[in-house]
């Protein structure tokens, strides 16, 4: 059965404590599979950002959606890509959600099954 794949543009909402820690507003696309919200299933959605995030260079974002299709090397282990990165500065040591990369566009169902996630 195929699986509706639809990017959705949300927003996580910038916040400056007292104590001088903040978080950056970030604008950014949620994956939506078959309705279900990748960004609403992860518990630390507060903490991520998808890799679809304005704020980042448009650059990296190129290369994150050609690691995805498989047009550029994935450069995790196991052929993975990320899907959510660092909200405040995108660096992979602080947590990662991961996915195979897509090799056919049937396969992008397969993210939406969770043994298939990984967190580093
Ligand atoms: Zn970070």
């Amino acid at each position: 059965m195929a699986s509706l794949f639809e990017l959705k543009p949300l927003v996580r909402g910038g916040v400056e404590n007292t104590d001088c820690t903040f978080k950056s507003e970030r604008h950014f696309l949620d994956l939506v599979i078959d309705g279900q919200s990748l960004w609403e299933a992860e518990e630390k959605k507060r903490e991520q950002v998808s890799i679809f995030c304005a704020e980042y260079s448009a650059e990296e974002t190129a290369k994150a959606v050609r690691r995805l299709r498989w047009h550029e090397k994935a450069y995790l282990p196991n052929g993975r890509c990320s899907l959510f990165v660092c909200s405040e500065c995108g660096d992979l040591g602080c947590g990662t959600v991961t996915a195979p990369a897509f090799q056919k566009p049937e396969s992008c169902s397969g993210i939406a099954r969770k043994h298939r996630w990984r967190k580093i």
